[in-house]
């Protein structure tokens, strides 16, 4: 954790659903001015830990504060400094981009709603489309414009539950852009995602599978932390060889493009399983561990652990 103060801060937090846990003691902080990625498999927990952090949900267990307020007494402020946006933008599709603003600026009592409006439609390069309906605008400016919508009301937290999911390659870079001018102006970030070049782009990542918390740290302390030899394998052959090796029990792997990524915590083990490969057709080469194969042997790990 580093010198910043830490604008969201909480421990054990847990929630159940019919007996069953989805999100499991999980203990997070997360300093201002940071872009904290929040990654895992579909129905890990990702979205239900958000709506605990800014007060839609009470935790069954656990405890902490978001931006100094208590997580369970103080909902109704953190709901007022945080905003909030999903893949569903919650735009009207009927009214244009500046009506859009205005009408949310109203209802959220925005003060000096009108200059407000006018600052953010200038911010997020909104201004020349301001007449445009909402409904007929592509992914990507509908997501700028829900971006513009939570941040209307200048909230010091920004929760962003995978906010780039079917928007195309160049308005994610340019949204991701746009996030680190904000943080760099002091807002704090939290950011469910999927894509692996956008965990890239976080300060920091917490990795959560199956409800629980299994790694948190920067990309580099995450690749560090999960201790993998890696190998890629490359060339003619490389469907069989691929079934063969994800036969081993304690191999990860997967493909990249054409390569295949081979893990394992241990080295001995990951020579030994690639040793037949050796003086083939086959290329057979060591290489850096990736995120994403950091990713693959935790998400693996936990479904072994997983009582079925
Ligand atoms: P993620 O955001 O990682 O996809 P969620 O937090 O949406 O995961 O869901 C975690 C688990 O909790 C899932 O199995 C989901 O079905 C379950 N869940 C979420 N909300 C409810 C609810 N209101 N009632 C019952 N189960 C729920």
């Amino acid at each position: 954790m580093d010198a910043a103060p830490a604008i969201i801060d909480v421990r054990g937090l847990t929630k159940r659903y019919g007996g069953r846990v989805v999100v499991d003691h999980v203990d997070m902080q997360v300093a201002r001015g940071r872009i904290h990625g929040f990654l895992g498999p579909n129905g890990s927990g990702k979205t239900t830990t958000i709506r605990m952090l800014c007060g839609l949900l009470t935790p069954d267990e656990g405890s902490g504060t978001c931006l100094g307020y208590d997580i369970r007494s103080e909902s109704r402020k953190i709901k007022r400094h945080v905003g909030y946006m999903t893949q569903k933008f919650g735009l009207y599709d009927d009214l244009s981009i500046e009506e859009n603003l205005a009408f949310i600026a109203r209802v959220y009592e925005v003060p000096d709603a009108k200059r407000r409006v006018q600052a953010m439609l200038e911010q997020l390069g909104l201004a020349s489309r301001r007449t445009q309906l909402a409904g007929a605008l592509s992914g990507g400016w509908k997501q700028r414009l829900a971006l513009a919508a939570c941040l209307l009301h200048d909230p010091q937290l920004l929760l962003l539950d995978e906010p780039t999911a079917g928007v195309d390659p160049k308005a994610r870079r340019e949204f991701w852009d746009q996030l680190h001018t904000l943080a760099a102006g002091g807002l704090t970030v939290l950011v469910s995602t999927h894509y692996m070049d956008e965990a890239e782009r976080c300060h920091r990542l917490a990795y959560i599978a199956y409800g629980q918390l299994l790694a948190q740290g920067s990309a580099e302390e995450l690749i560090a932390g999960a201790g993998l030899a890696t190998c890629s394998v490359t060339g003619p052959g490389l469907a069989d060889a691929a079934r063969a090796l994800r036969a081993h029990p304690s191999l990860h792997v997967a493909s990249f493009g054409a390569a295949l990524h081979v893990s394992c915590a241990s080295e001995r083990e990951l020579e030994a399983a690639l040793a037949p490969l050796l003086g083939g057709t086959l290329r057979v080469e060591r290489v850096a561990t990736s995120l994403e194969d950091v990713f693959i042997a935790l998400m693996s790990r936990s479904r072994d652990n997983y009582p079925s």
